[in-house]
């Protein structure tokens, strides 16, 4: 399969090249050329079989010959080795669990799936690929836990110091081997900013083969389509046909992904955006003008993003059927004063503690149902677990949480990060002396 640029179609690279330049140089974003559809045989049946094996005929459908199969069932394996349930809290909503990764969030799908493809892709005689990220939480660790003992990689990551959670932190530092934390005293933009200085630096990328973690690399969109089949899978195994899935959404990439699964022929019936405050695709939708606007900090700060980078891949992927685009996706917004009532309803009625993200997708999925009854099952996305958010819920109930296997023995290992002052050379100094 060739990846074209969202702004340039002409342009087509081989799944390699766009995995290694997440971002094309017209700074569109990589596509499959054509949107290859699932065997409907396999569809039909796929109550029959397990996550795993899903996601390598998913793949595998979506890549063709770029990775041979027995290799590309080894990276699946490999990545894919925790579990996505679809956990039932009334008759008909549900709540798709994506967060039984090593970091306790969805992102773990990506970045693991990306670290595995990379190692795969990097010749035995090349150079050290070194991985840079900047973090403000969630994706430093899913990419550190991703890429931990990935032979050929390496990975430094910036976080802002006293600005992540206990758990994101420990994270992020515990772990040594290909490891490296830096404990910048900034914020997380003075992070991003040295990283992408990093990356513009001549005698840098002389020395180092440098390359970013970053969340649109088509690498980390692909894996997220996999968990979609697979709660449909679930669903049917019950004997339910019809499902609409509600996605707490940021960038836009996981909604993005369950998108290109239907459009590789997965029977959805509608999707939901659920968002925070930072609202510019709920007014796309409403308006039809798409208007960013600098991002506002909220309880649910992963979704913090005032332009979306994944919306060009979703308006591509329906670039033919604007109207259908419509016909398939709703969207609601939600202050952070109704998130916080929504994690207090979740538990009242449903005894379920979830984070301020996850809230937010059962509150859209509840706003959606009000307004579109049926007979469907309703299926909200949780992205991460409640522990990894300790400011954003209520003490009593935080003590409550039920730690997921491995948080503690987190606890007791030794963090291991260097501190590091907002200073690029002195950033570029670690780097070249600690090669
Ligand atoms: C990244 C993230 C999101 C947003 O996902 P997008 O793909 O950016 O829309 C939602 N919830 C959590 C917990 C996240 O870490």
């Amino acid at each position: 399969m060739k990846f074209y640029s969202t702004n340039n179609k002409a342009l087509a690279v081989s799944f390699k090249d766009a995995v290694f330049n997440s971002l094309p140089a017209d700074k569109g974003l990589y596509m499959p050329e054509q949107i290859p559809q699932l065997d409907p045989l396999f569809i039909k049946n796929i109550q029959q079989y397990s996550l795993q094996e899903i996601a390598l005929e998913v793949a595998s459908t979506l890549l063709g010959n770029d990775i041979p199969k027995p290799d590309l069932k080894k990276i699946v394996d490999e990545a894919i080795n925790f579990e996505a349930p679809v956990k039932f809290l009334t008759d008909s909503t549900a709540v798709l669990e994506l967060f039984h990764g090593p970091s306790y969030a969805f992102k773990d799908f990506g970045a693991r799936f990306m670290s595995r493809v990379m190692g795969y892709f990097s010749q035995s005689d090349d150079k050290l690929l070194d991985v840079l990220v900047a973090t403000s939480g969630d994706t430093g660790g899913a990419v550190a836990l991703g890429f931990l003992g990935v032979e050929g990689t390496r990975v430094t990551i910036l976080y802002p110091k006293g600005k992540v959670s206990e758990v994101q932190e420990l994270q992020l530092t515990t772990n040594g081997q290909n490891i490296r934390a830096l404990e910048v005293d900034g914020t997380f933009d003075d992070c991003q900013a040295l990283v992408k200085q990093a990356f513009n630096d001549a005698d840098l990328n002389q020395t180092l083969r440098l390359t970013s973690a970053n969340s649109i690399n088509i690498a980390r969109l692909i894996p997220q389509t996999f968990y979609y089949f697979y709660a449909y899978a679930q669903l049917k195994s019950q004997g339910i046909n019809d499902v609409v899935f509600t996605v707490p959404s940021g960038n836009f990439g996981n909604i993005g992904a369950g998108l290109l699964a239907y459009r590789m022929g997965l029977p959805v019936k509608h999707f939901v955006a659920a968002t925070n405050v930072n609202d510019t695709v709920p007014r796309f939708l409403a308006s039809g003008q798409y208007e960013p606007r600098p991002s506002v900090q909220t309880l649910s700060n992963a979704m913090d993003v005032g332009n979306p980078s994944n919306w060009v891949r979703i308006q591509d992927l329906f670039s033919g059927n604007p109207t259908e685009l419509k016909a398939m996706l709703s969207s609601y917004t939600f202050t952070d004063e109704e998130t916080e009532t929504g994690m207090k309803m979740l538990i009242s009625e449903a005894n379920y503690i979830a984070c301020p993200h996850t809230a937010i997708a059962w509150l859209g999925a509840r706003a959606y149902a009000n307004e579109h009854p049926g007979n469907y099952a309703s299926v909200f996305l949780s992205t991460a677990h409640p522990c990894k958010f300790p400011d954003a819920i209520d003490v009593d109930v935080f003590s409550k949480i039920a730690l997921p296997d491995g948080a503690a023995t987190l606890q007791g290992k030794e963090k291991l990060a260097e501190p590091l002052e907002v200073d690029f050379e002195a950033f570029k100094k670690y780097l070249i002396n600690h090669n």
